[in-house]
């Protein structure tokens, strides 16, 4: 029942919306009564521009100059109601938005969406990215962003634009009860090898890491291929396939059929989850935040990318304990370090 619901009120929302909106067209075109000929000009998309008054000739009395006036405004306000999904079907549906300035409405959803993300990500930032892209194209790009669950090589490692830095602790089970274990951790990649390097932290020689999107589901090791029948479970080599081979069988078969639809192939997909394999050490997994950015962690420790708007200050500075003290207490973010990361509603 509540499912039904979730999916029937924005489907009236829209649909009340849209009956609106043409409502308020069919008013329009009442009033100012184009001829056939200014319509297939365009005469509507003038009579809703700022400068309407060529095509209204003659029949632009008082009425008319006055509803002139009022639309875009109004139609604008009540595109504003909607989401995404409910714009993009208005203009999708309707010839309306052509004569608005719909990107506007793109414009404040991509601010609305970006505004909870964290201090990094900013409209600002993607407009750079997409110099000559519209808004409703940022918006596009921002809602993929959105879905995506695997870190890139480039946002993991140092020296590319798309860096991110790291703070590492312990957990406190492992003895990181508190921030006096924090650290800055650098991720070093390997040239011309990819997704793998060291991890560069203060006490520790380097400490080689590699990034993987899947794990041999024998030994956990990085895995390169895929059981070619179902295509769903990977292996690290040979050996480790044929060894899983018994098992796998009636699995397999099972797997194999499910694959054929695309849904169940993205629930796989989203069900495992990336992997950073540091030294020796138990697999760390990779997840997201909701303000988007990114946990790296095991039983023992966590890897955290921090927002630009946190300054961390420099270890060896006199004021570091106090000030690194006052932040973490201050910053909801930055808490995650010291305080287990349990909240399931934490992660997207
Ligand atoms: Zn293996
Ligand atoms: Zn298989």
């Amino acid at each position: 029942m509540l499912a039904l619901r979730r999916v029937l009120v924005p489907g009236f929302a829209v649909a009340i919306i849209v009956a609106l909106v043409v409502a308020c067209i069919r008013r329009l075109r009442r009033a100012s009564d184009p001829s056939k000929e200014q319509l297939r000009q365009g005469g509507y998309e003038t009579l809703a521009a700022d400068t309407p008054q060529t095509t209204m000739g003659a029949k632009g009395s008082h009425e008319t100059r006055s509803l002139v006036g009022l639309p875009q405004e109004i139609l604008l306000n009540v595109l504003a109601m909607l989401d995404h999904k409910g714009l993009t079907r208005v203009e999708a549906t309707t010839k309306i938005t052509r004569a608005l300035d719909v990107d506007k409405l793109w414009y404040t959803l991509t601010e609305r969406a970006l505004s909870r993300k964290s201090g990094r990500f900013s409209v600002a930032r993607w407009q750079a990215r997409f110099p000559d892209a519209s808004w409703k194209l940022r918006f596009m790009h921002i809602d993929s962003e959105n879905k995506r669950r695997n870190i890139t090589e480039a946002e993991l490692s140092e020296g590319s634009d798309q860096s991110l830095r790291w703070l590492f602790n312990f957990k406190p089970a492992a003895g990181g009860a508190s921030t006096a274990t924090i650290q800055e951790g650098r991720f070093v990649s390997e040239e011309r090898e990819d997704a793998q390097g060291s991890l560069h932290m203060q006490g520790y020689p380097p400490l080689p890491y590699k990034l993987v999107d899947h794990l041999c589901s024998i030994c956990a090791q990085p895995a390169t291929q895929k059981c070619s029948r179902c295509r769903r479970v990977w292996y690290c080599s040979r050996q480790c396939q044929r060894a899983a081979w018994k098992e796998h069988k009636d699995e397999c078969a099972v797997l194999a059929q499910l694959g054929e639809t695309g849904s169940s192939q993205a629930a796989a997909a989203a069900a495992e989850p990336q992997c950073l394999k540091i030294a020796n050490f138990p697999n760390h997994f990779v997840k997201r935040l909701q303000n988007w950015e990114w946990i790296i962690e095991n039983d023992n420790v966590v890897l955290m990318s921090f927002p630009s708007d946190a300054e961390i200050p420099e270890r060896h500075s006199p004021e570091y304990d106090e000030r690194y003290e006052e932040l973490f207490r201050d910053h909801p973010m930055l808490r995650l370090l010291v305080v287990p990361t349990t909240g399931a509603q934490l992660f997207l």
